[in-house]
């Protein structure tokens, strides 16, 4: 089978002294590893740089083995700003570090995949920490692991005051099953408003929601201890927020 698709270079590794091997977040097939034989003898089949970030139409052939070779690789869209921008770069190595070490191979994923081409797009413009808010809480919920903000996790009863949220339960608690857990500290309802906003709001409009800086700073506390406990990932690692 040959197959044509989009996707993004996540990872990249020079293979003896012509090739490459890389990692790609594609469209329909979600991420593959592929080999680019003879990438560095300038074939014309490969116009593309093949750097990280970088957004290509690809033709290859799916097998079983997980090593699939890449016969064409055309590049669509780089995004320049990335490379000259340290902040802008973390942020963007984070979208593309959970993309690759939390999705397993194959497995398609079209919101994340649009949720990354947004979200690359729009460091360009937004602030940092916004974007990191709206990338992290959409992807959690697009990955099933959405946190519950809108009902106690635990018995479903409808809550309007006094939140209290457990990172271990993975949502919010009411004031008879927050007795039960440990790891149970309160957040703010306007914090419990902005994220259930981000997670039932598309893009565009999704960018128009203008946190204040505390609830950034909150949100993103949130955010890093659902990441640390569920998928061992670290949101603050490496990163450069100017
Ligand atoms: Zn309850």
């Amino acid at each position: 089978m040959i197959a044509k698709d989009f996707g993004f270079v996540l990872k990249r590794m020079n293979f003896r002294e012509t090739s490459l091997i890389v990692t790609v977040f594609t469209k329909r097939f979600g991420k593959i590893n592929g080999i680019l034989k003879g990438f560095y003898t300038l074939k014309k089949e490969f116009s593309s740089s093949m750097d990280i970030f970088t957004y290509n139409e690809f033709v290859f052939y799916p097998k079983r083995s997980t090593l699939w070779l890449i016969s064409f690789a055309d590049l669509i869209k780089d995004f320049p700003f990335l490379r000259k921008n340290l902040g802008k770069n973390s942020v963007a190595c984070k979208f593309i570090e959970i993309v690759d070490k939390t999705l397993p191979l194959w497995d398609k994923n079209p919101l994340v995949f649009s949720l990354l081409k947004n979200s690359l797009s729009s460091l360009t413009h937004y602030r940092l920490t916004k974007l990191l808010c709206i990338f992290f809480t959409k992807f959690l919920t697009f990955c099933g692991f959405k946190p519950e903000f809108t009902k106690c996790i635990k018995c479903h009863k409808k809550l309007s005051l006094g939140f209290s949220f457990s990172i271990s339960c993975g949502g919010l608690l009411c004031e008879t099953c927050r007795a039960f857990y440990p790891d149970v500290f309160p957040i703010s309802s306007s914090v419990v408003a902005i994220i259930s906003y981000i997670q039932n709001t598309d893009f565009p409009l999704v960018l128009r929601i203008e946190p204040s800086s505390n609830d950034e700073e909150e949100i993103l506390n949130i955010l890093n201890g659902f990441l640390t406990h569920h998928l061992n990932f670290n949101l603050f690692s490496n990163l450069y927020l100017q």
